[in-house]
Formats: structure tokens, sequence, C-alpha cells
């Protein structure tokens, strides 16, 4: 990434953008998506920067995985919805709009819509209840 046009997600990583982080670990970090199509969007992304699924490399993406596992239980944990949505978007025709590998994971309940991006940004404070919440369900196990 350029400086002049830096990449949204590694200045998330480098915490010089603000997010509602739920978990990291060496490799990986999760947090809360600014534009949630349901409480509980959460992002799964690598910390170093790849492009898409064909640009990541094999070492990487299994450690996105498991931390997707395990934030997804903490989702079913925290918030019981009726089921949980697994995406990954690769290439502006697939509806990728953040050019920094990232899993969603979007709670789901009966009767809702099944949108992938939500309409509006949450408010931070709704946005850090929410990953406290989560990431005490991480916690507990
Ligand atoms: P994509 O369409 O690339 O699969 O999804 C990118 C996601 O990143 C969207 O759901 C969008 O709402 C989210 N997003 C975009 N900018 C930011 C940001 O600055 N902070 C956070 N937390 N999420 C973002
Ligand atoms: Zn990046």
């Amino acid at each position: 990434m350029s400086e002049a046009n830096p990449c949204i997600f590694c200045e998330i990583v480098a915490r010089r953008a603000p997010a509602a982080r739920v978990y990291e670990n060496e490799k990986t970090l999760a947090f809360l998506d600014l534009f949630p199509a349901a409480t509980g969007h959460t992002l799964v992304i690598p910390k170093l920067h790849y492009r898409d699924l064909f640009e990541a490399d094999r070492e990487t993406l299994p450690a996105v995985v498991e931390t997707a596992r395990c934030v997804a239980r903490a989702l079913r944990t925290a918030l019981r919805p009726d089921g949980l949505g697994v995406f990954q978007l690769n290439g502006r025709a697939a509806g990728q709009t953040v050019f920094h590998y990232h899993i969603h994971l979007i709670p789901r309940n009966e009767g809702e819509s099944l949108r992938l991006h939500g309409r509006e940004a949450a408010g931070r404070e709704r946005l850090e209840r929410d990953a406290r919440r989560i990431a005490e369900a991480l916690e507990t196990g």
C-alpha cells in the first residue's frame, strides 16, 4: 500500500484508525464492521496485507479461519442468533469493497433480510459495547 493511499484495514491493524476490536493474536485481528448488516457483524483479517483469496498465503489462511471459528462460537454464545453467515468476497465484481482479505461473520435471525452490507454506520459506543460482549464470550470459552 502506498502512503498516499493507505489501506483502511492496515491502518486499523496499526491502530492509526479506530475499530471496535473483538480479538487479536500474532497473525490475525477481528473487529466489528462499521456498517453492520446485523448486530455483531464481525470482520476477521490477517494482519499482513493480502488483497484477496488469490494473494493470501497458505500459512496465513488457516490462522484467519481459526480466529473466525473462535469468534463464531463467541457470537453464538453472546447473541444467540438463529444462524451465522460466513462470507468472503474477491474482486469488485464479487462485491469486494475493501481490498484487504477479510471474512465476514454475520449473525442471522429468522425473518431478517439477507443483506451483506449495512446501509448506515453504527455509533462507536454501540460497536464498543457489542465488541466487549463478544470478547467476554470469547474469554469464557
Ligand atoms: P467487502 O465488501 O470488501 O467484503 O466488505 C468490506 C466491509 O468493510 C464492509 O462491510 C464495510 O462496511 C466495512 N468497512 C469499510 N470501512 C470500514 C472501516 O473503516 N471500519 C470498519 N470497522 N469497517 C469498515
Ligand atoms: Zn491492508
